[in-house]
């Protein structure tokens, strides 16, 4: 199947409420802009450079969102293009971001990663610290928290997905009933190509998907 019979099938397929992120990594700007005209919202990104690239065709057709580790050095650039952030993971990314948004009169969404799996070589905050980032980050004026984002440990059965997502989703609701000043928990990021559909029963509202959009990636 196309990309267009792709993105068709899985709007179609998701419930409503549950925003549909593109994982675009390695994909071309003709790519991207035929899933965009098939129904894409969101494209992810995880490298500033390779959203740069693409930028000039797709533009403002589509939302973007960060997904990848986030360089301090590149949060210059990302604040420009990207509409969400869904990977901080420490106070000094988010002041960062902070900083850079100020300069440009934005307030910058983003959602804290957290590392549900605890692998030491994955980004993203760990479970037991979550708490603890979202409310040392809640004061800074030009960003918003608005929610978590995990990828979990990578498996070939979907299945063995499901306790890190469910760890994840009890953060955010302890987090959500605790009302921390500043910070709205609307947004729960989870699931992929592979897991999506547990990922969605665990109470995702947005899903990142790229295989099953653009097409197996040459580089997996
Ligand atoms: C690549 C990627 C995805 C999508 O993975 P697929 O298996 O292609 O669906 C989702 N989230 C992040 C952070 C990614 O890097």
């Amino acid at each position: 199947m196309g990309i267009e019979q792709n993105v068709q099938k899985l709007l179609k397929e998701l419930p409503g409420g549950v925003e549909l992120v593109a994982a675009a990594k390695t994909r071309t700007a003709e790519e991207v802009l035929a899933a965009v005209e098939a129904g894409i919202k969101i494209i992810g990104q995880n490298y500033v450079q390779e959203a740069e690239a693409i930028y000039p065709a797709v533009g403002n057709k589509a939302r973007w969102h960060f997904i990848g580790h986030l360089q301090k050095n590149k949060a210059k650039k990302a604040v420009k293009i990207f509409d969400m952030i869904e990977t901080v993971d420490s106070v000094e990314i988010a002041a960062e971001i902070d900083k850079r948004c100020a300069l440009m009169g934005k307030v910058m969404p983003v959602l804290v990663e957290v590392n549900s799996g605890q692998e030491p070589q994955k980004s993203g905050v760990l479970p037991e610290k979550a708490e603890e980032l979202v409310r040392a980050i809640s004061g800074l004026p030009n960003i918003k928290v608005m929610g978590l984002m995990t990828m979990g440990p990578r498996f070939g059965d979907p299945e063995d997905s499901r306790p890190y997502f469910i760890t994840t989703r009890k953060i955010f609701e302890r987090i959500k009933s605790m009302a921390i000043p500043n910070i709205e928990m609307r947004y729960l990021s989870m699931g992929m190509t592979n897991s999506y559909r547990v990922a969605l029963e665990e109470g995702a509202n947005i899903v990142r998907i790229g295989n099953l959009i653009f097409g197996q990636r040459e580089s997996d």
